[in-house]
């Protein structure tokens, strides 16, 4: 049997941006991945709600990464009708088939930062490995004193080898400096967004009238109320 090594990068992708696949490129040439899985996350109907509709967000996943080889864009999240957290989700996977250590979880430091907040946390750290990457501001190797009660399951990409139990990887490298929001803010202020998003997403944005002046009170709206995906209720 191949020795599979799949990573899955979920997000809002509210839109998916540069940032998010210099996020997946870096986890994917750290850890010699063999596949990348792109899920969209459904947001509970109880947490402050994307801008852009869960057709719309996973559009944009799949026009991102049309062509881009091994790497594919899932619905599995949106085509379950309850909330969906990445506990049931590594789930499904582990029912495909795919055992723990060929999951890699890929995430940034800084949603990572937040990882005791999740739903079945710790056990979650069972359920894959975690691709951790830098975010601008934030180095992935602050991450042993952010979160010390968990400091010891961490290394480096260069331990990678064959491991009975999954790890949380620690990947410092340079991402673009790029966040949803502040694509969505540039768009409703009628700035240019070339050069943050692949070229056929900032098409689709315009195309339909994404994130314009009149998105812009319900966006303010949102991110005040900040909570992440993943797991709090
Ligand atoms: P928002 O601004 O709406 O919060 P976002 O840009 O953070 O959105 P998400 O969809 O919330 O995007 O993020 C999905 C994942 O991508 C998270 O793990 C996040 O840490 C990571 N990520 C987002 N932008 C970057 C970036 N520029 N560099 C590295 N990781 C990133």
């Amino acid at each position: 049997m191949t020795n599979r090594r799949v990573g899955i990068l979920g997000g809002t992708f509210d839109p998916i941006h540069c940032g998010h696949l210099d996020l997946g490129q870096a986890a994917a040439s750290a850890l010699a991945l063999t596949d990348i899985v792109v899920i969209t996350a459904n947001i509970p109907p109880h947490r402050p709600q994307p801008v852009a509709s869960s057709h719309h967000r996973f559009a944009m996943v799949a026009l991102a990464i049309a062509g881009v080889e091994h790497w594919r864009a899932s619905d599995i999240e949106l085509a379950v009708g309850a909330p969906s957290y990445t506990t049931g989700t590594l789930q499904r996977f582990h029912e495909s088939g795919l055992a723990a250590t060929e999951i890699f979880f890929i995430i940034g430091t800084d949603a990572f930062a937040e990882i005791e907040t999740w739903k079945d946390f710790p056990a979650i750290l069972d359920r894959a490995n975690f691709a951790v990457v830098s975010r601008p501001g934030l180095p992935a190797r602050d991450m042993p004193g952010r979160l010390p009660a968990i400091a010891t399951r961490m290394v480096t990409a260069r331990e990678l080898g064959s491991r009975p139990t999954p790890l949380i990887f620690l990947i410092d490298a340079t991402t673009a400096d790029v966040s949803a929001t502040a694509i969505r803010h540039r768009v409703a202020a009628g700035g240019s967004i070339a050069g943050l998003v692949p070229d056929a997403v900032g098409q689709h944005i315009e195309q339909h009238g994404l994130y314009s002046s009149s998105f812009a009170e319900a966006d303010t709206h949102r991110t005040s109320q900040a909570g992440r995906l993943h797991g709090q209720d």
